[in-house]
């Protein structure tokens, strides 16, 4: 890690987190919020750097010897941390989707103990809304009685998802979702990927890094080119209609992957919309590295096809959420699709 640099997007939390450092006054207790996969546990983790660090400020190093105030990332204090083997910086995590309060207990007897090497103890809690209510009343405690040089700093979706007596005894910071920019530049840090296909990633990816990444290691990419090839969104329409064994094979095979239907969907509909945008914006596009692609079958398609599209898919997708019958929906759906794209 490099520093705050390392942190994208977040210039308003990590500006305050600085403000904190510097100042000396860090509050016992913060809440950073927003959606998932954006940064709150990083930054909480290099916030817990920087107040331990041996070469900053805050850790006892000198002006000289430190890079401001954002933590080396090199001293041996900064690699226990980032190793997750610092005692001094504890983080907590719901096993299976829950908080609980022995996991609290079990913390707050740890607490009672001065810390071992650390000048500010960091005690990380994240998806603190999945405390139960025991954990959240074992945990009000610490809040009403601070212990010493320690801060805890909660992460959740939301302040609603916490108990307001929580809420209220924390700092807020709030964390906003990711610019695209900012994804395709840390997906381009992470993964071997173009600046184009990273760019149709981040574009689906509402803002949440973590989310785009998963988006492209679960081959997002793969399962999109093959899905225009097999509804034959990739070409213009065909000069005679698709055969109904070619709609009903396609549907069999959607159907067969009933957990990605979701996905297909939003896949199959950024691309209709995509169609639409790009001759008035086309900066504006998410599928940016088959952008030839778009204009090849841009050119032949209709707005009134698109919007017929768009509705078969909106129809077919509601469907589905409601319950309905997966086969016949998807048979309908490709049925459908059949005719709208066989041509003028
Ligand atoms: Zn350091």
């Amino acid at each position: 890690m490099r520093g705050f640099d390392a942190i994208r997007g977040q210039d308003l939390p990590v500006k305050i987190l600085r403000h904190y450092m510097r100042s000396g006054r860090v509050p016992h207790a913060l809440l950073f919020t927003g959606i998932e996969g954006i940064g709150k546990r990083t930054t909480a983790r290099l916030f817990a750097m920087a107040l331990n660090c041996t070469r900053s400020p805050a850790g006892g190093g000198t002006p000289e010897t430190a890079a401001g105030d954002a933590p080396c990332g090199q001293c041996r204090v900064c690699r226990r941390i980032v190793a997750g083997k610092h005692p001094d910086v504890i983080e907590l995590a719901p096993i299976k989707g829950i908080l609980r309060i022995e996991q609290i207990r079990h913390l707050l007897a740890g607490l009672a103990m001065k810390p071992f090497s650390a000048p500010q103890r960091v005690v990380l809690i994240g998806d603190a809304q999945a405390m139960n209510a025991a954990a959240a009343n074992a945990l009000l405690k610490m809040l009403e009685e601070p212990p010493e040089a320690t801060t805890l700093i909660l992460t959740a979706h939301q302040r609603a998802d916490l108990l307001p007596t929580i809420a209220s005894r924390c700092r807020h910071l709030r964390f906003s979702p990711l610019a695209s920019a900012d994804i395709v530049v840390l997906l381009r840090s992470a993964l071997d990927i173009s600046d184009e296909a990273a760019g149709a990633v981040a574009e689906s990816a509402e803002g949440s890094y973590t989310r785009a990444l998963r988006l492209a290691q679960a081959g997002w990419l793969a399962r999109r080119d093959w899905l225009l090839r097999a509804t034959g969104l990739d070409q213009p329409p065909t000069s005679t209609p698709r055969p109904l064994t070619w709609a009903l094979a396609l549907s069999a095979q959607l159907a067969g992957q009933k957990d990605r239907i979701e996905t297909d969907f939003e896949i199959l509909k950024s691309w209709i919309r995509d169609l639409s945008v790009w001759p008035y914006l086309p900066a504006r596009i998410i599928h940016r590295d088959r952008e030839a692609t778009l204009a090849h079958v841009g050119a032949t398609l209709g707005a009134g096809q698109l919007l017929d599209l768009w509705e078969v898919l909106e129809k077919a997708e509601k469907n589905i959420a409601a319950n309905g019958n997966l086969r016949l929906t998807l048979d309908v759906m490709t049925l459908r699709m059949a005719q709208v794209v066989k041509g003028r």
